[in-house]
């Protein structure tokens, strides 16, 4: 009988895309569950054939209720920065009590764990919930997730081939990786064994300037494009002004700030061996975004 999967997130992007994935290797929908908070977003998903199990990560009952059964959980790490790692811990636990046998958790490449770091509160609840899983005494597999490369175009904006690059990250490099490459990853990991009690980076196999991703920008459009690399008091006063939501400032000159320390710069990966080929170049995912 095949190992039973249980997705977690799996109305979130990462999640519905691993879940295409597993399909397109082969797992039956029957072996899929989704874990969902609201079923309306879920259409699609029971469309597949995939089992809906509805649960919140703030609600115990509900998590050990549709963890029941699970072999193999891919828990999606969250969006609510400021109380995520107990939610995260919620799942654990209720992963624990249900008997999964192989949970594996959507983590966060860092170099930086201290309190001094510019993401200190994304970097702090991921190692919290690391630490939980790696306690539970469940086989695990922590994926440490380098920067989606579908974060630039949200974080230079609508018109930035207009206007150029405009965030205060320096000549940082950053192992931008595309969020479809880690679908793929994860899927691998949830259909194939030997992945228990590892941790793996899961980066790109370059790394790229923000002066980088305006040269590209260029040679994919003809136009010139050029990166500003503004002082982080004028980028974060000039989004003030724009009327840009203060916690949307605060996280994106905060990112800036990582990229510019380096945080997301690795050239050691484990992306290429986990999906059999060599991940997405910054080019080619531009190229879909910003030429089709
Ligand atoms: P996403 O599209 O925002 O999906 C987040 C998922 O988490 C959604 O399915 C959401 O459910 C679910 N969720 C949030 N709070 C929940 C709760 N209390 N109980 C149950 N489910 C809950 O994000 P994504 O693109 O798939 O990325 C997955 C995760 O990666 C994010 O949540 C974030 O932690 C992290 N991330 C990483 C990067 C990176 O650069 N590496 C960038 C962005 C995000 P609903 O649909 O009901 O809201």
């Amino acid at each position: 009988m095949s190992k039973t999967i249980l997705i977690t997130g799996a109305t979130g992007q990462l999640g519905k895309a691993t879940i295409d994935f597993l399909l397109k290797k082969g797992a039956t929908p029957a072996s899929i569950s989704a874990l969902v908070r609201d079923p309306a977003k879920a259409e699609d998903l029971k469309a597949k054939g995939i089992q809906l199990k509805l649960g919140d990560y703030n609600d115990y009952a509900s998590l050990l209720a549709a963890f029941e059964g699970t072999d193999k959980l891919l828990l999606i790490s969250g969006n609510d920065l400021a109380n995520r790692a107990e939610q995260q811990a919620n799942a654990v636990n209720a992963a624990r009590e249900a008997g999964v046998k192989h949970i594996i958790y959507t983590s966060f490449f860092r170099k930086n764990e201290s309190a001094h770091s510019p993401i200190y509160i994304v970097a702090k609840s991921h190692m919290e919930t690391e630490k939980a899983v790696k306690a539970s005494g469940i086989p695990y597999t922590i994926m440490l997730n380098s920067l989606y490369a579908d974060i630039l175009p949200m974080f230079m904006g609508e018109k930035v081939l207009e206007t150029g690059v405009f965030l205060p990250a320096g000549d940082g490099k950053a192992s931008y990786t595309t969020r479809q490459d880690m679908a793929e990853a994860a899927a691998n990991i949830l259909s194939t064994e030997g992945h228990e009690n590892k941790s793996y980076i899961v980066a790109n196999d370059a790394t790229y300037t923000l002066y980088d991703v305006a040269r590209i920008l260029g040679e994919l459009t003809g136009k010139k494009i050029s990166n500003i690399n503004p002082a982080a008091e004028v980028y974060i006063d000039t989004l003030s002004k724009a009327g840009v939501p203060v916690e949307y400032v605060g996280m994106f000159a905060g990112f800036s700030e990582a990229i510019k320390q380096g945080e997301f710069d690795t050239s050691a990966s484990d992306l290429e061996k986990l999906i059999g080929r060599k991940p997405t170049s910054l080019k080619e995912y531009f190229a879909s975004v910003y030429t089709s």
